[in-house]
């Protein structure tokens, strides 16, 4: 199926299998799944490029189930589910809640109901990303000839991934431990909503009696490369006596790089980024 206008140079096409997507692409062709971030770029005078293919007719890209993969329960997410699908399914809401929270937190209905969850991953800013980076998740994706798997972690760490690769979905363990745990999303922008995030945090971590078992922390928004925060994670598994707060607040600063814009320094996101992630485990550590 072809879309084409004379008065508009762009052609989009919307194959229905992975091989048809393979056969269009060549270096001038470009992925666009609910295209709101794209539409955002061309309106800033990013140019266009002259062949589109839209995600939009692949089954493979579509569903959220339970799957076990290698003996371990996930939860799949198909690339093009919009964020709206994302926030409202009751299995995400159950098992990654956090990334339901973080769904809930981006722009608008009609934006969230446009805009897809690969989308959001593949524009590597995107606020699910804090969220996916502490729940471990695994991305899928087709090269052409195959499917493979990779985390996201290392995802993100690569340079410039071939723009020729389609993200069909994301993997995400349903954990199993019986030890308490607790985790967070929080979104730090200008104003209430509807803005970019001056940071996005998340975290993970599990007890075990007075002692964090595991931590896992990761930061993103705005234009920040997301990443986890493995130094502060290290500081943290230990017995909560142990904990050095002041130790903890510099380490977090150092763990990951940020940037100046004409709103809000580098050394502003940072120290919110600190008084934020410790607020929120020692919240997790001493319950209301
Ligand atoms: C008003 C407004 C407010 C917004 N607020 C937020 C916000 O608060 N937080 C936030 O995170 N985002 C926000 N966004 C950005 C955007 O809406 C979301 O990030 C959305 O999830 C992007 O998904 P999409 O399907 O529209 O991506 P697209 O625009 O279609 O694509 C984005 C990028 O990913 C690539 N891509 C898309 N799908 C795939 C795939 N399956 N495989 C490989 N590459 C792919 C495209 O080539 C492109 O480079 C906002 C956008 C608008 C317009």
């Amino acid at each position: 199926m072809k879309i084409s206008a004379d008065a508009y140079p762009t052609t989009v096409e919307v194959p229905s299998t992975l091989s048809a997507v393979n056969e269009l692409q060549n270096q001038h062709t470009m992925i666009i799944s609910g295209g709101t971030i794209l539409q955002i770029n061309w309106e800033a005078g990013v140019e266009k490029p002259k062949h589109l293919i839209s995600t939009d007719k692949l089954q493979e890209l579509k569903g959220i189930s339970a799957v076990y993969l290698e003996g371990q329960l996930n939860l799949k997410i198909g690339a093009g589910m919009t964020i709206a699908e994302c926030l409202n399914s009751p299995i995400v809401r159950k098992n990654a809640s956090i990334l339901a929270e973080a769904c809930e937190k981006i722009a608008a209905p009609a934006v969230r109901n446009r805009g897809t969850i690969g989308g959001n991953i593949c524009s590597k800013i995107g606020d699910t990303i804090p969220a996916l980076l502490v729940l471990d998740a695994q991305l899928s994706l087709y090269n052409g000839e195959l499917e493979y798997m990779i985390s996201l972690r290392e995802w993100l760490t690569k340079p410039n991934p071939p723009s020729s690769e389609l993200l069909t979905s994301v993997y995400i363990p349903i954990a199993s431990t019986n030890l308490p745990n607790y985790s967070f999303f929080r979104k730090i922008g200008r104003r209430e909503s509807f803005t970019a995030a001056i940071i996005s945090i998340a975290g993970y971590i599990v007890f075990q009696e007075n002692h964090i078992q595991a931590a896992r922390l990761a930061i993103g928004g705005g234009a920040h490369l997301p990443c986890r925060l493995t130094s502060a994670e290290n500081e943290l598994e230990k017995a909560v006596e142990d904990i050095k707060w002041p130790l903890l607040y510099e380490v977090i600063q150092d763990d990951f790089s940020s940037y100046t814009d004409p709103f809000v320094t580098a050394e502003y996101r940072k120290k919110v980024a600190a008084n934020l992630f410790i607020a929120n485990i020692k919240e997790a550590l001493n319950p209301k």
